[in-house]
């Protein structure tokens, strides 16, 4: 038979994950941090094999999935928590749809520190509690020491959209919208993982967008909609112009962009329009709208940075298009890759 270790009170042990009463002890603990926890049918009090959901009888439901890796777990302007809950009601938002309910599978490392774990699950509960969204159902696993870096936190976002919005939509003529700076999330984690010299301060931008998204749909026309996660600014525009089969010509002089993330990048020699953004969206806005919606999303405090930074146009389908600072013209390729494994 083999040695049972003997039970942490502070770490987490195999038996954190392990179904009994020493996992039902920590989930109820772990339960306190969450202040929503049912979206109007069975919830996550009841602990029951899964999770209800009441729903309006207009709208359509929409569903996102998530798993977060990122690393470190702490880093500036926010941890996995908050990353793992703006980035699932983030991919909401840019559907169109307003957050309901998330689920959270937590798979921890034995030997985690409990109270990192809290600390990590309030700031995920903060960003709920924002948003009024109800944690309804979870789960939790323990890997063996050595078997996990840490923590992986999977997370599941149901919304409801009363149109649903998507990244193929755009049509030649349409506004390109970005909600703010790019590059602040990709050029955080990296600077924080690489300890690198910041002139000023690097902070991800790591945020609910929703209620600005909202915003900007309240005015009408947009026609398209893309959170630049991985890949940034680079990757979502191709996306949007492959999918919607249209060109994109973007203007660099009006791509935000903070000075310190410029910097750096020009230091390192990568290009900050490749680096994630987790708190903006992109948007295509027909163009009788664009300027109304702009200054919709301006009066947010997440969207005072906002700017149209380009339109979509018939000619050079599926590409980007860069007009550069000193008048050039370029493809703004699709990166191969993020530069950087583990940002979300
Ligand atoms: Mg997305």
């Amino acid at each position: 038979m083999p040695v049972r270790k003997p039970l942490s009170e502070d770490r987490i042990v195999s038996l954190h994950g392990a179904g009994g009463e020493l996992m039902n002890r920590l989930i109820t603990e772990l339960l306190e941090l969450f202040p929503l926890r049912s979206a109007g049918g069975v919830g996550l009090d009841a602990l029951d094999d899964g999770a209800s959901v009441d729903l309006p009888e207009e709208g359509k439901l929409v569903i996102t999935t998530d798993s977060h890796v990122v690393k470190p777990l702490f880093f500036p302007g926010g941890d996995i928590g908050r990353l793992a809950a703006c980035g699932t009601l983030n991919d909401l938002a840019v559907m169109g749809a307003s957050p309901v309910a998330m689920s959270l599978g937590l798979i921890v490392e034995e030997g985690f520190a409990i109270s990192e774990l809290k600390k990590i699950l309030s700031s995920l509960a903060g960003v709920l509690a924002e948003t009024g969204v109800a944690l309804v159902t979870g789960d939790t696993k323990v890997m063996g020491k050595g078997e996990l870096d840490g923590l992986v936190l999977n997370t599941t976002g149901v919304g409801v959209a009363r149109t649903v919005i998507r990244d193929a939509g755009l049509r030649p003529g349409d506004k390109i919208i970005v909600t703010g700076t790019v590059g602040d999330h990709g050029m955080a984690i990296l600077a924080a993982r690489e300890g690198l010299p910041v002139e000023g301060e690097i902070r991800s931008d790591v945020a609910p967008i929703w209620p600005l998204v909202e915003r900007a749909l309240s005015i009408g026309g947009i026609t398209a909609m893309k959170d630049p996660t991985r890949g940034g600014l680079a990757a979502a525009l191709n996306e949007m112009a492959r999918k919607s089969n249209v060109g994109i010509v973007i203007r660099e002089s009006e791509i935000p962009v903070r000075e310190e993330v410029r910097a750096l990048a020009e230091m390192l020699g990568i290009s900050p329009y490749a680096l994630a953004c987790e708190g903006k969206a992109l948007m295509g806005v027909s163009p009788g709208k664009a300027e109304e919606v702009l200054r919709a999303i301006r009066e947010h405090p997440l969207g005072r940075e906002a700017r149209v930074i380009g339109e979509a146009i018939p000619e050079h389908r599926g590409k980007v298009i860069l007009e550069t600072r000193v008048g050039g013209r370029r493809y703004l390729e699709m990166p191969l890759g993020d530069p950087m494994p583990r940002i979300c």
